[in-house]
């Protein structure tokens, strides 16, 4: 088993960032309003992110680092609608399976935390363990067991960058959540939670300057709706890094939606400028499949051709105000 959760890992766990992402999505979804990611080396050395989401059972600990044990599916017509972020069941398996991992947790109603260590895939037993309410996973030493993917991993800088970037487009779609992150025992990072703040949080992640220079996007239609920021045409400081596109809440990239976008921007930004973005799309689960690829940057829309156009004359519209 521990042979095939190492393979399935080489799906899911690329580097640092991957593990980042995949155990952050599990606070959200358990409800957690704030998360500290605590990183060492760029993540390679530790990994530990501690939440106060809902906690986990003692008896469920192994549960949660078995294979394909998800509790978040409940039917086959989840399936078709999924709500929370994860669905696979196979993160914290595959990521046990190459690292020196410990899940630490304990429910508000419940008077004990657990603990349980699995080692490169070798679960230990479920150990009494003192925790605040809410669940902490560490993982030390990633791919310490598999020497080949160890290799491939880059300098501390460059890996700490990936994770800094994921975490960025966390923040904008998230405003409401804090987080907190510390590199190598210092403080690196806050996003401070602000529930109607997304505005703010728009400075905070990608500067005052783009913020000063965003236009509001909000439109609804034909069953869609498009809101965020968009960077008017002067905006020079635009690069590919400040492009956000969010599909129910979920960042992707998608070429069909960036294809709108530029050409949108088409007639108004001087040739060979990148337009600036933050954009949310929301539509009916069951008009879009998020199941293209296990780390889901990848969406599919059942109507490729009208989300397009939607995107493509909300903010040709936008910007023709611009030049009123
Ligand atoms: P998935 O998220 O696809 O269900 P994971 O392997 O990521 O699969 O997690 C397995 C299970 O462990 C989850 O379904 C959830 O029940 C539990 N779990 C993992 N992380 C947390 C957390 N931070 N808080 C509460 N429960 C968690
Ligand atoms: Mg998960």
């Amino acid at each position: 088993d521990t042979l095939i959760n190492q393979i399935a890992a080489g799906e899911v766990v690329e580097r640092p960032a991957s593990v980042v992402k995949e155990l952050v999505e599990n606070a959200l979804d358990a409800g957690a309003r704030r998360v500290d990611i605590d990183l060492e080396e760029g993540g390679i050395r530790l990994i530990r992110i501690r939440d106060d989401g809902c906690g986990i059972p003692a008896e469920e600990l192994p549960l949660a680092v078995s294979r394909h044990a998800t509790s978040k599916i409940a039917s086959l017509e989840d399936l078709e609608a999924v709500a929370t972020l994860g669905f696979r069941g196979e993160a914290l398996p595959s990521i046990a399976s190459v690292s020196r991992f410990l899940i630490a947790s304990r429910r508000r109603e419940d008077e004990h935390g657990a603990a349980l260590q699995v080692d490169g895939g070798r679960v230990g037993e479920v150990v009494p363990r003192a925790h605040a309410p809410g669940t902490t996973v560490e993982v030390r030493d990633l791919f310490y067991n598999v020497p080949a993917r160890r290799k491939f991993l880059r300098a501390e800088r460059t890996e700490l960058g990936h994770i800094e970037e994921w975490l960025r487009s966390l923040a904008l779609a998230r405003p409401d959540v804090e987080l907190r992150v510390s590199h190598n025992g210092r403080p690196a990072r806050r996003y401070r939670p602000g529930e109607a703040d997304a505005a703010a949080r728009l400075g905070q992640t990608l500067g005052e300057d783009f913020a000063r220079n965003a236009l509001r996007i909000d439109h609804a239609g034909a069953g869609l709706r498009l809101h965020g920021w968009i960077a008017q045409p002067h905006y020079s400081r635009a690069s590919a890094d400040q492009q956000y596109l969010y599909v129910n809440g979920r960042a992707v990239r998608d070429r069909n939606v960036a294809h709108a976008v530029r050409l949108a921007y088409q007639d108004v930004l001087y040739h060979g400028r990148q337009p600036a973005y933050v954009l949310f799309l929301e539509l009916e689960p069951q008009r879009v499949d998020v199941n293209v690829h296990p780390a889901k940057h990848e969406v599919r829309f059942r109507d490729a051709r009208l989300v397009h156009d939607f995107v493509f004359r909300t903010l040709q519209e936008a910007l023709a105000d611009t030049r009123a």
